[in-house]
This record gives structure tokens, C-alpha cells and sequence, in this order.
């Protein structure tokens, strides 16, 4: 696929390779120092498009990138990571960390620009990961959830606030009262319904009016983070 003058291939593993024998650097403009952003916030917020944007003006700053999410429902794509508003990045779905590990050092030195979407439903073994790899000096763009549908910190996410270098908190638009919304509202009880992104599950909501137990008696609450056991 050609894009304006850059010559862009994209093989099996979701990895966009630039022919380019100028490439040089990182978008910072050093090759040495790696950096860890962490984009977060509630469902909605633009995370998934905020990684998208930047995984976008990394190829085109002639940047190798590899992108990867969790293995968490079948039904969405395996081969891309894919926001509310259908933009779409080639991504490479894996099952663990230690199976994102293994591709990873697969394509390493190649890949200078990480991108992981859905991080909050990867285990804490992404954090030294994660650390890893921006000591190779790469950089790392990690989207997640901050918060679960019960309000409480949301798995490897605050740790890797935690260690980033930035981290941008986003917010959507809450759906009761347009006011900025840091929270996700799981609507309905059914422990069925642990589909990331499914409109009519899940809604953005302000701190006002946030629900996190409605219609829910409390031991029946499930967190977001169990769909990856199942
Ligand atoms: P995230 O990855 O944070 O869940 P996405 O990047 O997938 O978010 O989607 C963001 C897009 O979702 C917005 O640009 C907008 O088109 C759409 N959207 C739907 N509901 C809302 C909402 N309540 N607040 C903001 N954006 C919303
Ligand atoms: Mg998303
Ligand atoms: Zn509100």
C-alpha cells in the first residue's frame, strides 16, 4: 500500500513496515531515550482514537510499529484495534502478556513504536514489560481504562500512570447530562454482558450521575477485568 510517498507493507502480525532508507529517530526526534504515554479515561472518551492518531503520525514520521490488544471477545476484530467512531489500526490480538512478549522479541530491534489498546485487561506482568522495553528505548503507547464499571482503579492501569512519562486522562460526554464523564456506567446486571464497547452495556457518565451499582445487588457485580478469565 502506498500512502503519498511512503511505502507502506503491512505483514500477518499487524506490523506496518516502512521502506525507507532515511528512516532516523523517533517523532521526539531521539532514537536512544524510550517514553511511555498512557491514554485513559472512560469507555467513550477516545482513547482507541487517540491511540490510532498517534500510531497514524508515527508511520508517518517513518516510525516501525507493532500494535496489540487482549484476547477478550471474539466478535470484534482480531486483526485490528478499531474505535467507536470505526476508525481502524492493524493491531495483533494476543491471549497474555507473556504471548505479546514472545511476538514482540520476535520483531524487535524493527519495531520502535508500541501501541497497546485495552492494556486494563492485561495482567500485571505488562508493567515489566512495559518497563522493558522503553529501556531499549522504545516508546510505548498504551490506551486503557482508568476506572471499572465500579468505579475502582482499573488493573495494570494505575501502575502504569504510575511509570509513563504522560499520561492523558480523556473524558466523554456524559450521557444523562452532557457533562464531562469520567466514569462508565454498566447498564443491566446480567454477568452475560461483559462486551467492551457493546452500545446499550455500557455508558459514559460525570461523577453526578454515576450509578455503580444500579440495577445490580452487589455480589452479583462483575469485574470488567473477569472476562479475560473466562
Ligand atoms: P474509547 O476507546 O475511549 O472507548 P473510542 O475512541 O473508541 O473511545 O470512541 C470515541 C468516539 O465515541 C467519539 O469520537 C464519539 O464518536 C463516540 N461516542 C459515543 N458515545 C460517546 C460519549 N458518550 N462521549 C463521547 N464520545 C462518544
Ligand atoms: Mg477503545
Ligand atoms: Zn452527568
Amino acid at each position: 500500500m502506498v500512502i503519498g510517498d511512503l511505502d507502506i507493507s503491512c505483514n500477518h502480525k499487524g506490523v506496518r513496515m516502512m521502506n525507507s532508507s532515511t528512516h532516523s529517530g523517533n517523532e521526539l526526534g531521539r532514537n536512544e531515550v524510550g517514553r511511555i504515554e498512557v491514554i485513559t479515561g472512560p469507555m467513550f472518551s477516545g482513547k482507541s482514537e487517540e491511540l490510532i492518531r498517534r500510531l497514524k503520525r508515527a508511520r508517518i514520521a517513518r516510525q516501525r510499529v507493532a500494535c496489540f490488544k487482549p484476547d477478550i471477545d471474539l466478535r470484534y476484530h482480531r486483526t485490528a484495534i478499531a474505535s467507536h467512531s470505526e476508525q481502524t489500526h492493524d493491531a495483533m490480538t494476543v491471549a497474555n502478556v507473556a504471548r505479546m512478549r514472545e511476538v514482540l522479541y520476535g520483531l524487535l530491534p524493527e519495531v520502535e513504536v508500541i501501541g497497546i489498546d485495552e492494556a486494563q485487561f492485561f495482567d500485571e506482568a505488562i508493567v515489566h514489560l512495559v518497563g522493558e522495553l522503553v529501556h531499549m528505548g522504545k516508546r510505548i503507547l498504551i490506551a486503557g481504562l482508568d476506572t471499572t464499571f465500579t468505579g475502582d482503579p482499573f488493573g495494570p492501569i494505575p501502575a502504569l500512570m504510575a511509570i509513563s512519562d504522560e499520561v492523558t486522562k480523556l473524558s466523554a460526554v456524559c450521557i444523562v447530562c452532557g457533562a464531562p464523564a469520567i466514569h462508565t456506567q454498566r447498564l443491566g446486571a446480567s454477568r452475560e454482558l461483559v462486551v467492551v464497547g457493546a452500545a446499550g452495556v455500557y455508558e459514559a457518565r460525570c461523577r453526578a450521575c454515576f450509578r455503580p451499582y444500579l440495577n445490580a445487588p452487589e455480589n452479583e457485580q462483575m469485574e470488567l477485568s473477569e472476562a479475560v478469565e473466562r
